[in-house]
Order: C-alpha cells, then sequence, then structure tokens
C-alpha cells in the first residue's frame, strides 16, 4: 500500500483548455477599450495557426467599474444632501417655533397698550 500523503499537494498554476485543446495562459489585452485587462483567449491565439473562439474575460468591464465607482459617488453625495436636507428642516422648525415665540411677544404687547 503506497501512502504518499502530501506529495500530490504541489502548487500547480492550471490553466483552463480552450477549445483546441490548448491549456489557455491569461492575457493582457492592449486594446485601447480594455488596456491591462486580463483575458483567457485560445491556446494558439499568437502563433498564427487556426484558434477557436475561446475567450473569456478575468477582470471586470472597466466601464462597468466606472459606472459603479460613479453609482457609489452619487450615492454618498445622495446621503450628504439628505443630511443637508435635514440640517435645513431643523433650521425651519427652529425659525417656526422662534416666529410663535415672536408673535406672542408682540399680542401680548399689543394686549398691553390697549
Ligand atoms: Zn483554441
Amino acid at each position: 500500500m503506497p501512502s504518499s500523503s502530501s506529495a500530490s499537494l504541489t502548487f500547480q498554476i492550471e490553466y483552463p483548455t480552450c477549445n483546441c485543446g490548448k491549456p489557455s495562459p491569461m492575457r493582457k489585452s492592449k486594446t485601447k477599450e480594455n488596456l491591462g485587462r486580463r483575458f483567457l483567449g485560445c491556446g494558439n491565439y499568437e502563433k498564427g495557426k487556426k484558434n477557436c473562439d475561446y475567450f473569456y474575460w478575468i477582470d471586470p468591464d472597466p466601464k462597468e467599474k466606472q459606472m459603479e465607482d460613479k453609482i457609489e459617488t452619487l450615492k454618498s453625495e445622495k446621503r450628504d444632501l439628505h443630511l443637508k436636507c435635514q440640517e435645513h428642516v431643523d433650521m425651519l422648525q427652529e425659525l417656526v417655533n422662534e416666529n410663535m415665540k415672536l408673535k406672542k411677544k408682540l399680542t401680548v404687547k399689543v394686549g398691553e397698550k390697549s
């Protein structure tokens, strides 16, 4: 009975295979739209051989990322505005209270004169 327990636990980079059965190494995009974006493509792609349509992005779409960042910015702006709005409501309430006090004083003074 062979008992090689940890012998097979070596680190291996496992590339998925493309439709040609070739290992598909990770590459970086060189196009302007996706510069530096990592992807998996056909293993035969850069050798000028026939290649299959295997293609898979590893990194998320930079445009999507930008949209997500924008959404986050808008969300925090909304929070700030909500806080400011609440401050204004408080201020308005204070002004209404002050106005009521002044009105009371005025009616008392008017009452004194007559
Ligand atoms: Zn292929």
